[in-house]
This record gives C-alpha cells, structure tokens and sequence, in this order.
C-alpha cells in the first residue's frame, strides 16, 4: 500500500482570520433573496476534491468563501491517489459509468449531469494540466501527478478569493448555531450564511478523514448508515482455524501478485462476479484491483453469512479439459512441482497457493487438483480495517438530503463528497463523482442564498 502522500509545494492552506473569532461568535444564518449572493459568506469544510470543487463554484458565483480543513494543507488523499497516477475518470459511455454507482445510479447519475466525466478531464485542462486514456479506458492526467493539478486549482481559489483556514478541525455547532472547531490556538467559532460539509469518508484517518463528523450530524438529526470498508482487501480462514495464511505461505509469499487470475463469487441471492485481472497475496489475505472490484460483494456476503467464497482459476487460458488431461498424464520419476511447471506453467506463488488451500493428499489426486486449478475456493471471513480501505460507504443518507444536496433537518447546511452514502469501484469513478457532487452542493448553495430555488 502506498505511502501516505506529502505537500504539494504550495498546497499548505494559510490561515486568515477574516471569519474566525473567538467561540462566542453568533452564526447568522438567513436566506439572501436576489440575483446574486455576493455579500454571502460560505464556510467549506473539508479541502479534498468535493470540497475545493464546491469552493470553486461558490467563488465563482461571487459568495465570500472560506474553506476550513483539520490537516495542515488540504488535498492530502487527493495527493496520495497520485501515487498511483491519480486516475480522474473513465473514458467509458456515460451510461455504463453510471452504472457503477450501483443502488445510487440514478442519485449519483443526476451529480455527473453537472460535471460529466468529459467535463472532468476540461476542467484539467483549464488547470493547465492535459490527460489521455490510458487502455483500460482510465483517464490519468499526462504526467501521472496530482501535485502540479492540485497546486494550480489552490492558486485559481486563492486568485478568487478563497480564504484558506488549515489546522481547524470541525466540532459540530454551538448552541447559538455557529460553527465550532478545535484549532491549536482553542476553540475557535464562526460565521456563515451556508456551509458545505465535505469531510470525507473513514479510510486513511491519517489523511485527515476519520468519520468523526457522523456524531454532530446524528445530533442534529440527520440519518446516517455505518461507514463500512469499500475497494479494500480481505483475511483468508477455515473455519475453526485462526485468520491468517499459514506461517510458511506467509513468510514466503506476502506480496506476491497472481496474475492472470479470474475471480468468480456467487452471492447468497444468486448474483455472480467474474473477472480476470490481479491481486496481491497480504500477510493476512489478499487485495488488489481485481478484488476491489468485487469488495463490496464480498463485504455484503461476510456480514450477511459470516464468511464468502470465491473460487479463483488460476489458468484462464486453459480449458478444464486440458488442464485435466495434463495433470492425469504419469509423471514418472518428475515431482509434482516439476510437472505442475513443465505441463501447466504454474510455479511460484500460483503452486504455493495449491498447496496452502488443498493440502498435501488432494494435491497428488489429479481429479482434485485438476479442479483446483481452474476454480481454487479462498474463503474470506473478513474485509481489512475501514482505515486501509481506498474507500467507504455510509455516511449520510441521500434521502436526508433534497436536490440540491442540502440537509432536510439542516437547512443552509449542504453536503458532498465520500460522505454521502454511496460507493465505485476504483477506475475514477471515485474522484468524478466528489468533484460532480462538489459542484451540485456549490451550486445548490448559491441558489439556496440567491432565493432562487424552490425549498421542497
Ligand atoms: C490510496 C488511495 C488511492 C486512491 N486513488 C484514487 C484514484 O486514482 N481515483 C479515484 O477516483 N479515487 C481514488 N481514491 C479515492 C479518492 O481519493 C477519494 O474518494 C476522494 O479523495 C474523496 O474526496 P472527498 O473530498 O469527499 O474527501 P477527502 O479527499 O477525504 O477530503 C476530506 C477532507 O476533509 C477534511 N476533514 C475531515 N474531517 C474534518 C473535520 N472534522 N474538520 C475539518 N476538516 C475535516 C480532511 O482533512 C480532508 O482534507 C484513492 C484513495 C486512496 C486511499
């Protein structure tokens, strides 16, 4: 797993006082009708891509931004996922993309109306930073970094007017209304006429997102689900035996990539999975891309049934005949491994995991190790912490918000990002769908201060 990511140079956020004061500082919270919200001020908290997005929105419909974040610089997973090339979005048809979304297609399809994964890729652009797509479909930016994009968009809000609070951790609010946050100063409190919450999911606490705010979102009645792990990795288990690998696979093979594989997982409902790609062997498990994809599958079926099975064939380009047919010729003299090499091209790893998950007895009958070969079963008893994960689901639930992405029980207060109750696969479907929702909640929140939208 990566490293977490550094500054990006000129990402550190400065603090300005223009909105803090000290904690008895009332909030004035009212609705501004006319055209433009000009003298509106609007506090941002949370600086990764959904929050900067609605920042830049807002600033760009003229509100007084100020954008609050508990790291000292904002943008940290947003520099991390530029570790691995920082993918943005996918160059696939717009329909199959939102398709990824799941049970929220239609909530998240309405987000990527405003910032479509096209719109993504000239809004890169406009940043001065130009991208392709790559084989796969996934679009990356040229140079495969986040920090030259993330320096260029802080540089275009500062030049708008954004005033950058780094080191303010929010708290929730004040009796009186006003936002509360822990700075190393103390407590500090402000002002807004709307806020726009965008603080992330649970995974990589260290980054700055830790899922703390569900607490003064549920006191104020908003409906939240349980944060839960989504695209991360699993434990292997038999059961009755401990977590784990066995100590010889283990000291061996943690970090070995299988590759090619193929994936295959039928839910308790009958809904199935099949894949080919890669993963990684852990200390532990597995994880990796091609298990991602499947984890929120895997993830559901653990908690629905205490454990999931999925069965791995290890040879996707050999029929189970052929397969068969070599592993039943006599081997002769020649050990199993050798024959396994020269006949099947399985070594490493690959022979390994064989061993691990049959055992020595089933691995000498061809019929059983010719079946494993082509449909191994791993049984995953559960998915890795929440703060390995890539990303989360959970969060606030989207009928607690209106179109505008709003909170129902908060009125002036809109929300964004991985906070929201929904979840992708990686492929870019991450970031488009913060930033798009970043957009809707800047937005709405113009409309919301111009008097422009109808409250449902
Ligand atoms: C290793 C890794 C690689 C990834 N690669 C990709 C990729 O290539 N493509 C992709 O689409 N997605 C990728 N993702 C996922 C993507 O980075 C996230 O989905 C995205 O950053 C979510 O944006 P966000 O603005 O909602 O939240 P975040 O980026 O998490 O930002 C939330 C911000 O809120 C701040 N915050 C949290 N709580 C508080 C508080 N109480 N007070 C003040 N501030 C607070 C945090 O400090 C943080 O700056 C990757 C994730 C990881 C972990």
């Amino acid at each position: 797993m990566a490293a977490p990511a550094g500054d990006a140079g000129g990402a550190s956020a400065s603090a300005s006082s223009a909105t803090v004061s000290g904690a008895s500082a009332p909030t004035e919270c009212h609705r501004i009708d006319g055209d433009t919200p000009a003298a509106a001020k609007v506090a941002v908290i949370g600086g990764g891509p959904a929050g900067l997005m609605a920042a830049e929105v807002l600033a760009a419909g003229g509100a007084r931004v100020d954008l609050y974040d508990a790291m000292p610089s904002v943008g940290r997973k947003f520099l991390l996922a530029g570790k691995g090339g920082l993918n943005l979005t996918h160059g696939e048809p717009l329909k199959d993309f939102c398709a990824r979304y799941g049970p929220r297609t239609e909530e998240v399809g309405a987000w990527l109306e405003v910032l479509p994964p096209a719109a993504v890729r000239d809004w890169a652009e406009g940043l001065g930073v130009s991208t392709f797509v790559g084989s796969s479909g996934r679009v990356f930016p040229t140079d495969l970094k986040a920090a030259p994009l993330l320096r260029a968009w802080l540089h275009r809000l500062r030049t708008a007017g954004v005033g950058f609070h780094s080191r303010h951790r929010w708290q929730g609010w004040a009796e009186d209304g006003a936002l509360r946050f822990a700075t190393p100063q103390g407590e500090r409190a402000a002002k807004a006429d709307a806020v726009v919450l965008a603080l992330g999911g649970a995974s990589w606490p260290q980054l700055g997102s830790d899922g703390a705010w569900t607490a003064p979102l549920a006191a104020r009645g908003v409906e939240t689900a349980p944060l839960l792990p989504s695209n991360c990795g699993f434990d292997v288990g038999h059961a009755g035996q401990p977590i784990g690998w066995s100590e010889h696979f283990r000291e061996r093979f943690a970090g070995a990539p299988i590759k090619p594989v193929v994936l295959a997982f039928t839910d308790r409902h009958g809904a199935q999975f099949r894949r080919q790609g890669e993963f990684v062997v852990t200390a532990t498990g597995i994880e990796g891309s091609l298990v991602y994809a499947a984890s929120s599958a895997l993830r559901d079926e653990i908690a629905a049934e205490g454990a999931a099975t999925i069965h791995l064939d290890l040879l996707p380009d050999r029929s189970a005949e052929f397969v068969a047919a070599e592993v039943g010729r006599p081997r002769g003299p020649r050990t199993l491994a050798t024959q396994l090499r020269s006949r099947l091209g399985i070594t490493g790893v690959k022979a390994a995991l064989l061993y691990e998950v049959l055992g020595k007895e089933a691995m000498h009958d061809p019929v059983q190790l010719a079946a494993a070969c082509k449909a191994l079963p791993l049984r995953l008893v559960s998915p890795r912490p929440i703060a390995e994960a890539i990303s989360t689901v959970g969060g606030v639930r989207l009928q607690s918000l209106d179109e505008r992405l709003m909170l129902r029980a908060v009125p002036s207060v809109f929300c964004a990002g991985e906070m929201l109750d929904w979840e992708a696969p990686t492929g870019g479907y991450l970031l488009t769908a913060s930033m798009a929702s970043g957009r809707v909640a800047g937005q709405g929140a113009l409309d919301w201060l111009a008097g422009r939208a109808t409250v449902p």
